[in-house]
């Protein structure tokens, strides 16, 4: 391998992207003798301060790290999350939920959802959401652990996530990263000095006058990007066209009584709020697009729809949907909110974090940074934020609503290829393609395009293997098993109380 080893790793900013990295990376390359890693934060500057949704990913991250999960929940005040809830995207009064884990049971090797769409051809199936226990058990308050062991059991088939205090995580992961032997440094950054010759970054300085030099930089500066978008000038791909929505409004209520393990979002005129309630209390906030809603409108819309008491003033965050051009340039590998962002519709940011995180660790460079590793990390993060795009601009194109301009202009999207594509295909035999191991499993694809009323105008052909009254049967007997199999579950205020995670 060409190059010297990498001995200082600096990571700029110290919000949740900075703690995931700096806790994920002393974790497995903190006992290097030659290694130092050091984290840098600005408290005047602080954090986004927002961010409260995840997918099931995180568990795979919490388990790199070593994290207790019961310490976990209880440390970031989180609530367990069986799916995202979408209310009125596809037309006033309705709704679907997007859940974790997968539809069903196994139906001799053919997707559950084959035999789903049959159903529905002979007049008989119920809708989808009655056949996943994520959204049964939702819907009942209720939590318990998926049983894997168990596979004639349909809790085999559920996965979960977290709903969590954010800011709790980062400050979590810090001790964990101190621990670790990560220094942190608290000051603002100054001014970045570039080497002459090649352009990497050598150096930042801090307001201090303190100058800490490195070999790597991780940019987890936040929207600000100052070393990938204002040192090294990294273009940014803007996205608006398909992702309109470019501002936020938040504000975190009282919680009263108890909640489903259940993230919302509800469409509104020019965009859709979010409702994720956690142990403490329940965290809200309106995307909107600005083009069509004033900050003041968006607000009160916010203010009028919060289940509980306002705990603070109302944040405002603008932002724009895109990523960095390359994620990784000369020396600077950005992660968070410095290297793109999607707007949080599917709770994506903090699992794209975790997957730069563990592209970096798999093509860890040495100080020669070989462009065709570089180049592969960039090709894969472009593909994930494209992906995950292509997803969220379903949920939009999708829907019936054309009650203002707002939805007129996202049901009249041009769809990017790729979900041409998806739903092409969909439409034809009600197939579900993933590509190259995307994020988002066909469940996901499935519920949202079925939630989103795109039809199916077929079925696999080996659907049609069981004969009419016996498919009845089947759908008949998953619906109880899935009824019954809830009824036995605890709620999940239970459940935190059972496992010591209750705060
Ligand atoms: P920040 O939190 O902004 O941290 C930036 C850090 O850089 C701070 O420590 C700051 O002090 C430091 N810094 C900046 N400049 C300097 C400087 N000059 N010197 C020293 N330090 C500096 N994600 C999800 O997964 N789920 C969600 O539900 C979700 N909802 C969201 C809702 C909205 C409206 C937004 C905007 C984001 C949401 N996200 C969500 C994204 C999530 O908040 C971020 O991805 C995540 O918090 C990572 O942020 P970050 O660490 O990149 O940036």
């Amino acid at each position: 391998m060409n190059g010297d080893p990498i001995s200082r790793i600096v990571i700029v900013g110290g919000g949740t992207a900075g703690w995931m990295a700096a806790a994920a990376i002393s974790r497995i390359m903190g006992e290097l003798p030659d290694l130092t890693i050091t984290l840098i934060e600005s408290d005047a500057i602080g954090t986004v301060g927002v961010g409260e949704a995840t997918i099931p990913q995180l568990i795979g991250f919490n388990k790199l790290l070593g994290v207790d999960e019961r310490e976990f929940v209880r440390e970031t005040h989180a609530t367990y999350k069986l799916g995202i809830e979408f209310v009125d995207w596809l037309r006033l009064g309705h709704s679907y939920v997007h859940p974790f884990g997968s539809y069903g049971i196994d139906m001799k090797g053919i997707e559950f959802h084959q035999f789903w769409l049959r159903g529905r051809a002979l007049g008989e199936a119920a809708e989808l959401d009655d056949y996943s226990i994520a959204v049964a058990a939702a819907k009942a308050g209720k939590f318990l652990w998926p049983r894997p062991d168990q596979p004639n059991s349909p809790l085999a088939r559920l996965s979960y996530a977290f709903q969590f205090d954010a800011g709790l995580y980062a400050r979590y992961l810090r001790r964990r990263a101190e621990a670790q032997g990560v220094k942190r440094i608290e000051g603002r950054v100054t001014d970045v000095s570039q080497d002459g010759e090649t352009g990497h970054v050598d150096a930042v300085t801090l307001e201090s006058g303190e100058r800490v030099e490195g070999e790597l930089f991780i940019d987890c500066s936040g929207f600000r990007a100052l070393l990938i978008g204002q040192t090294l000038g990294v273009p940014f791909t803007d996205w608006t066209d398909w992702l309109p929505c470019d501002r936020a409004v938040a504000v975190p209520c009282t919680l009263a009584g108890a909640n489903e393990p259940l993230t919302r979002s509800t469409a509104r005129p020019a965009g859709w709020q979010w409702r994720i309630p956690l142990q403490h209390r329940i965290g809200n906030g309106h995307v909107y697009s600005s083009t069509h809603m004033s900050e003041d409108e968006a607000t009160a819309i916010l203010l009028a729809n919060l289940d509980g008491r306002p705990l603070a003033e109302p944040r405002h965050l603008r932002f724009t949907g895109g990523l960095r051009q390359r994620a990784w340039e000369k020396n600077v590998v950005a992660l968070g909110l410095a290297g793109g962002f999607l707007e949080p519709l599917e709770s994506t940011a903090i699992q794209l974090v975790q997957a730069g995180i563990a592209r970096l660790m798999s093509l860890f460079p040495t100080t020669a940074f070989a462009p065709v590793e570089m180049e592969r990390y960039n090709r894969e993060t472009e593909e994930a934020y494209t992906d995950i795009r292509d997803f969220l601009v379903l949920h939009y194109l999708a829907s019936e609503r054309d009650d203002t301009a707002f939805w007129r202009y996202c049901r009249n999207l041009d769809p990017p290829d790729g979900l041409k594509e998806k739903l092409a295909m969909f439409r034809s035999s009600g197939r579900v393609i993933r590509e190259h191991n995307e994020l988002f499993t066909e469940t996901s694809w499935l519920s949202v395009m079925v939630g989103q009323g795109v039809q199916a105008r077929g079925y696999h052909p080996a659907a049609a293997l069981l004969d009419e009254d016996e498919t009845r049967r089947r759908l008949g007997h998953i619906r109880e098993v899935i009824a019954t199999t809830v009824s036995q579950m605890p709620t999940q205020e239970e459940f935190l109380a059972q496992n010591g995670s209750a705060i």
